[in-house]
């Protein structure tokens, strides 16, 4: 068998989690560019350009989410695909021994963690032959978070703030712009979206998906669909929405689109949105030995250009440090757009620990805590642990259970992206509590900020859905929604939908 092929998908694996492709990382620099600098866009931007920047340093994860591996495969004919599989599979639950992917390959009856990666479902490989004859291998590491922002519509449609998509490029138009705005901080913006127009529902998303393996440059082949895209950019970052919602002139660096024949009866449009995080990689490989002959998208002999020249956090003057534990007076001192250096005790706690906390007392007192939506990647090392990566995750999820978790256990401070609902404002209000957003993705920048782990409950929920309890040293976030009914986040949706509305008209 090929000597070499196990370590040249290692290596594949543990680039892609580390290191942005270069065009990702260009689309990233120009939009830090566009950002005047005392914005928070801007701000948002030179956290997640230092993040991209330790990340391929030390070799660690750019986000914490390291997602869906999903593996595109072309072998010569006759090549042994079954053992080719295999060797990804060991190669994914090598990686993920090693902290480079995060453990995310849960069973969806039990919730179990099966803490390899490796489970029905997942790794993702397709598996094709060409007439050629090397190997090439192409992945992409794609979160949930930006997963949860995919969309598929069926023509006609009828979608707010922009009326009826009809089956046009003018609807399939309309519906890009729906799902870019729909997306807004949930999926880590600025972000690109791979489009299919047509197929059925299965392959509409998975030739979006594909369009995602195109370089950010590239001119689509067909000048309809080229001069779709070209549309897109031109209008999209009109909406304002900017880095994490935070409002700001880039929301999008990429929009690709292909299209598939449909049945006559059907018209999807299907929708891809990945996230700033955009890894993506491939390697061609010999054939007869496995070793990496060249690397796609990316030029080894071409040494890694820094995103900035400086680095710490964008200091602006604005800044209120404060240590936790909190009081209801410390928090309702904070207003909407106020950047919080937070110090002392912080919990982790997203999907498992908000249902559990429905039903079980808190397994440890949260009374004017900082509860942080967050599921790191953490290495046990001797009888201690160390936190990788640990970026905040989406919050809207917890939006069922959040403002009773506040109302019960009298948690001050919830970080997140992507801000919460009225639910969770109300409660804020009444009970005396913040929300502060991270910057998603910016696993390397926040795994600093931690000191150290001080202990966790419910590990059998698997580590990323854990309550980690963290000690952390002005750890930065901004107030996007204050304990007086202010949202940043309800702002920037209302004002970017009556965007939209013109654009349409
Ligand atoms: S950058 Fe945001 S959306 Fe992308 S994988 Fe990370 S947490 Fe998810």
């Amino acid at each position: 068998m090929l000597p070499a092929f196990f370590d040249s998908v290692l290596q594949l694996i543990i680039r892609t989690s580390t290191d942005l492709p270069p065009d990702v990382r260009a689309a990233m620099k120009t939009a830090l560019v566009a950002e005047p600098a005392d914005t928070r866009s801007a701000q948002a931007l030179t956290i997640i350009a230092q993040n991209i920047d330790l990340a391929s340093d030390d070799e660690g994860a750019i986000c914490q989410d390291t997602g869906m591996p999903t593996f595109e495969v072309k072998t010569p004919v006759g090549a042994n695909q079954i053992w080719m599989r295999r060797q990804i599979r060991e190669a994914v639950a090598e990686a993920t021994r090693r902290g480079k992917l995060r453990p995310n390959s849960v069973d969806s009856i039990t919730g179990k963690n099966s803490g390899d990666n490796l489970g029905p479902g997942t790794p993702i490989v397709h598996v094709d032959q060409w007439e050629r004859d090397d190997i090439e291998i192409k992945l992409i590491l794609k979160g949930g978070g930006c997963e949860n922002t995919n969309a598929q519509y069926a023509l006609p449609a009828e979608l707010a703030h922009l009326g009826r998509a009809d089956r046009t490029l003018d609807g399939v138009k309309k519906c890009i712009l729906h799902a870019v705005w729909n997306a807004q901080g949930k999926g880590c913006a600025p972000g690109a979206v791979g489009v299919c127009i047509g197929g059925d529902r299965t392959s509409g998303y998975a030739h979006a998906k594909e369009q995602l393996f195109r370089t950010l440059d590239d001119i689509n082949p067909d000048p309809r669909l080229a001069e779709l895209e070209a549309s897109i950019m031109a209008t999209v970052n009109d909406l304002d929405i900017g880095t994490m919602g935070f409002g700001g002139k880039v929301t999008l660096i990429g929009c690709k689109i292909g299209a598939l024949n449909r049945l006559p009866a059907s018209f999807f449009v299907s929708i891809a949105y990945d996230c700033w995080a955009f890894r993506r990689l491939g390697v061609v490989l010999d054939a007869a030995t496995g070793r990496i002959d060249r690397w796609l998208y990316r030029d080894p002999s071409h040494p890694i250009i820094p995103m900035l020249d400086q680095s710490g956090f964008m200091r602006t003057g604005r800044e209120i440090s404060l240590r936790a534990p909190l009081t209801e007076e410390m928090v309702r001192s904070l207003r909407v757009g106020d950047v919080v250096l937070l110090s002392g005790p912080m919990f982790t706690g997203r999907d498992a620990v908000h249902s559990h906390l429905m039903k079980h007392d808190p397994p440890v007192d949260l009374n004017g805590s900082v509860l942080y939506h967050c599921g790191p990647v953490v290495l046990k090392e001797d009888d201690s642990w160390r936190v990788t990566a640990a970026g905040p995750t989406t919050s809207i999820r917890e939006e069922p259970y959040q403002g009773e978790i506040i109302k019960r256990y009298g948690v001050r401070a919830v970080i997140g992206k992507g801000g919460m609902g009225a639910k969770t404002l109300g409660a804020m209000k009444e009970f005396g509590a913040v929300y502060l957003n991270a910057i998603g993705g910016a696993a390397q920048f926040y795994a600093r900020a931690i000191r150290k782990v001080d202990g966790v409950s419910l590990l059998d929920f698997g580590t990323p859905e854990a309550m980690w309890h963290l000690t952390v040293e002005e750890f930065p976030a901004i107030v996007t929604m204050d304990a007086h009914g202010n949202s940043l986040h309800r702002d920037i949706e209302q004002a970017s939908g009556e965007r939209l509305a013109t654009m349409s008209a």
